[in-house]
């Protein structure tokens, strides 16, 4: 059987891993940070994410979800904050299947390197990182992370799930092999914690409604808040790194809490230390990653987002991982050797990737600014009855997206594209009215039209 080593045991590389050893192979698993299992929670960072239908599929795959499923709460709808207080829930689908899960990024890390850990035909090498790699001579360059020795060491087959600062992308580009464009976005981030009510683990609860993903949205940025199992939730401001307001305002003459007072008063009130948190802790940034040349030498291969990683806005980076995972274990079952396989990948998910990247970088927009707008829910709820009656023909973009992982993302944009076109002939006829006759007859010569 052959042997892989994957570089990053972040959840894409575990996850792979996982499904690697379910069928047999051997794997080694490469980690620059300590072993997580058993670690407290860093203060202050417990960053949440959105999980939806891809990553979950994958997480199935690897016979997985029983062991994630105590560390997800339901996310049904967005729950927006408007600026007079007043609060409006939109739902994300149709029925009680179509939601999304908020995750710690930390138990589900932990419990993916659980899973990991074990299985017999998985080796863990954790405070170990990669400085380099050369696809021609099979060698990989690591650092014992402890000692500082570096050492060299052969492989079979390589696959590169380290990151959007992948350090083996630098080196396959530094050969000639991988052509990277990163493109910042103007607006970085900052994560605040709204804490519990109540004593932690004594009938905590949670400040706001647990079962929403929380938006602030006020045009030029937003606050949203995501819920965790321990009753607090991770709020995250987008902002302007420059500008008014912006970050670089924060630290002068406009003050934190007179920015929250005026724009997020009721989750001001939420965070007592909320001066104290902004000050600890950083200040991420954020970008999108376009490469090309994911593979090297029919024996490396750069996954998640090592390969193409994209701004939060969609909450699909970790989702669209999880589905590289699950789709190269289908590329490697189809093909015997996997030198064909890894060629492959590139040609087969690029399109995808390359889609969802332009998704989220638009979503981020719908949720800073376009949600605020009457025509927004008017739009969506003429959407979701179009869904309503023409079953698989209409499926508003956010949903293929996040529910139908059967739909690739680059379908689910032109059929996106597609529909926001039938949904303006429509509206310029009946304005946002119902989908009752005549409306109905001028929505089916839409659709077949439309070739939907
Ligand atoms: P990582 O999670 O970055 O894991 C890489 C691993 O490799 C790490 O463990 C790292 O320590 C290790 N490593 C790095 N370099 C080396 C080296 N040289 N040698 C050895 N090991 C190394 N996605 C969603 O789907 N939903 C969301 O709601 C969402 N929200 C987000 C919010 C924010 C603010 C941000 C920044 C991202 C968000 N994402 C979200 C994206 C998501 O976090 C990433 O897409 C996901 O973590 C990628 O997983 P990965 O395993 O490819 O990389």
């Amino acid at each position: 059987m052959i042997r892989y080593t994957i570089i990053g045991a972040g959840p894409v590389g575990t996850l792979m891993g996982l499904l690697l050893a379910q069928r047999g192979h051997p794997v080694r698993l490469i980690e620059r940070r300590a072993d997580p299992r058993g670690a407290p929670p860093p203060a202050g960072r417990s960053i949440n994410l959105a999980l939806a239908a891809r990553g979950l599929k994958a997480i199935e795959q690897a016979h997985l979800f029983e062991r994630v499923a105590p560390h997800i709460i339901a996310m049904p709808g967005r729950m927006l904050h408007e600026l007079n207080g007043a609060l409006q829930f939109l739902p994300y689908g149709q029925n009680e299947r179509e939601v999304i899960y908020a995750v710690g990024r930390d138990r589900l890390g932990a419990t993916l390197i659980e899973a990991a850990a074990a299985h017999p035909g998985i080796e863990l090498q954790f405070e170990t990182r990669c400085l380099d790699l050369d696809p021609v001579a099979a060698t990989l360059t690591l650092r014992d992370e402890r000692s500082g020795a570096t050492h060299c060491e052969p492989f079979e087959i390589a696959l590169a799930a380290d990151g959007a600062g992948s350090a083996v992308r630098a080196a396959l580009a530094a050969q000639g092999y991988t052509r990277v464009r990163e493109v910042p976005l103007a607006h970085d981030y900052k994560e605040l914690t709204i804490p519990a009510r109540g004593a932690a683990g004594n009938g905590a609860t949670w400040a706001l409604e647990p079962h929403a993903l929380h938006i602030w949205p006020r045009g030029g940025y937003m606050l949203i808040a995501l819920p965790n199992v321990d009753g607090s939730f991770t709020a995250t401001l987008f902002l302007a790194r420059d500008g008014d307001p912006g970050f670089d305002r924060l630290a002068g003459d406009l003050s934190v809490r007179e920015l929250f007072a005026q724009q997020f008063a009721d989750a001001a009130r939420l965070m007592p230390d909320l001066e104290g948190q902004f000050r600890a802790h950083p200040q991420g940034q954020l970008g999108t990653l376009y490469c090309q040349g994911w593979q090297a030498a029919g024996r490396v291969l750069l996954l998640g987002d090592a390969a193409h990683a994209i701004v939060p806005f969609h909450g699909q980076g970790l989702n669209c991982g999880l589905e590289d995972c699950r789709l190269l274990d289908q590329l490697l079952q189809q093909h015997g050797a996997p030198a064909e396989a890894l060629r492959r990948f590139e040609a087969e998910r690029r399109p995808d990737t390359d889609a969802i990247a332009a998704m989220a970088l638009e979503n981020y927009v719908e949720m800073r600014d376009a949600v605020r707008s009457t025509q927004f829910a008017q739009r969506q709820r003429l959407a979701a009855e179009f869904e309503r009656a023409f079953g698989g023909r209409f499926i508003p973009r956010y949903s293929m997206v996040m529910f139908h992982p059967e739909i690739p993302y680059r379908e689910a944009q032109r059929r996106g594209a597609e529909q926001e076109r039938l949904l303006d002939a429509f509206v310029q006829r009946f304005d946002y009215g119902s989908l009752h006759p005549p409306g109905l007859i001028y929505a089916q010569q839409l659709l077949q039209a439309a070739g939907l």
